[in-house]
């Protein structure tokens, strides 16, 4: 539009049916003036341009970021399902050998271990590995240590720190 009001005022001015010097000077002011807002049109134009090569660049980038989020969330979920599986077989195999081993235990024994593991987060017994308690991992005195290898294997035997029953190999 600009550039067709330039080109229509420049016209104007060349075909001689203005005569006026005053009128032409406007007339060439006004040329001058619309050339100006052109070339600015123009300059706005190629920044909006480069700012939008910029956008579409930007888009781009979050578009393949959002591909790889996507593709590595469905990786983790198959991982967590596999473990969960996983899990849940072993669960089944510790159930089956607990179902064989429970009749076995002595009453007192049983009720003794049900009370500690309600108390202990589910774990009622440990093992003795060296003279720590796998079950609290702290190191038993050398005192205790000796009064626990001294008593006759009937005996419950349980570890200071946490009072769960220690398996003694
Ligand atoms: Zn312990």
């Amino acid at each position: 539009m600009v550039t067709r009001k330039a080109a229509s005022e420049e016209a104007r001015a060349a075909s001689g049916r203005v005569t006026s010097p005053k009128e032409l000077t406007a007339i060439q002011d006004e040329v001058a003036a619309l050339h100006r807002r052109q070339s600015t049109l123009e300059d706005d134009l190629l920044e909006r341009m480069e700012a939008r090569e910029t956008l579409e660049r930007e888009l781009a980038e979050l578009a393949s970021r959002r591909e790889a989020v996507v593709s590595e969330q469905a990786k983790v979920g198959q991982a967590r399902d596999t473990a969960l599986a996983e899990i849940d077989r072993q669960l089944e195999v510790e159930r089956a050998a607990r179902a064989v081993v429970a009749p076995t235990v002595d009453e007192r024994l049983a009720a003794l271990y049900d009370q500690i593991r309600r108390r202990q987060g589910g774990v009622g017994a440990a093992a003795l590995v060296g003279n720590t308690c796998q079950g609290c991992r702290v190191t038993i005195s050398p005192v205790e240590l000796n009064a626990i290898r001294k008593l006759p294997a009937e005996e419950i035997k349980r570890c200071e720190n946490c009072r769960r029953i220690l398996v003694v190999g």
